[in-house]
């Protein structure tokens, strides 16, 4: 069976100062997200084992672990390529129009998307998200990696607010974190996934 990887970061560790530092950054990244794709693999080694054998007992704690990990994998995975050195700034391009169509204007769907990272509760995560089936961007939140969302949305800005992704360099201060990565946005790999969704989805909603 075909391994995940954890992917390496497209800067240096020190690239995002003073917004994210180095070493936040670095635990982040090498250990955490490390866990995820480490603990994604046994899931997926297991439930092989499991039809190995035919032994379905534990299918439950092994489906859950699939789902926890890999929907770890995949946010740490999108939110590394959505910052970048000299990143921020309102968009351009395509999502800036449909922001614009959705949200009514920038700073209003910043201010949504803010206050929702902020109310997270316990450790999870902000989203932007475009919705094939109603075929329109949504802000979501997922409290760990994987509770709380819609099925079949595509993720195109992830914001980590688990305390692990912010402590050591700003305790508890949340919105402090949360205002500072707004300066990391890359808006061009916002752009880039949001032409690789589907514009719709064959639903009926
Ligand atoms: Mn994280």
């Amino acid at each position: 069976m075909k391994k995940h990887e954890l992917p390496p970061l497209p800067y240096s560790y020190d690239a995002l100062e003073p917004y994210y530092e180095e070493r936040t950054l670095r635990l982040h990244h090498d250990a955490h997200h490390k866990a995820y794709v480490d603990g994604l693999n046994n899931a997926e080694a297991k439930l092989a084992e499991a039809r190995e054998k035919g032994d379905y007992a534990l299918v439950k704690h092994w489906e859950r672990e699939l789902a926890f990990h890999g929907s770890g994998h995949i946010l740490h995975s999108i939110f590394w390529t959505n910052m970048k050195p000299g990143g921020g700034g309102p968009p351009d391009g395509s999502i800036a129009q449909r922001i614009k169509t959705d949200f009514g204007d920038f700073e209003t769907f910043k201010a949504q998307f803010s206050a929702a990272a902020a109310a997270v509760e316990g450790s999870g995560w902000a989203l932007l998200c475009w919705n094939p089936f109603f075929k329109k961007l949504e802000i979501l939140t997922a409290e760990k990696h994987q509770d709380l969302t819609q099925w079949g949305v595509c993720p195109l800005l992830v914001l980590d607010v688990w305390e692990h992704a912010y402590y050591l360099q700003y305790q508890n201060k949340r919105a402090a974190f949360i205002e500072a990565w707004w300066n990391l946005v890359n808006w061009e790999d916002v752009n880039r996934r949001f032409a690789s969704c589907p514009e719709s989805c064959c639903g009926n909603c």
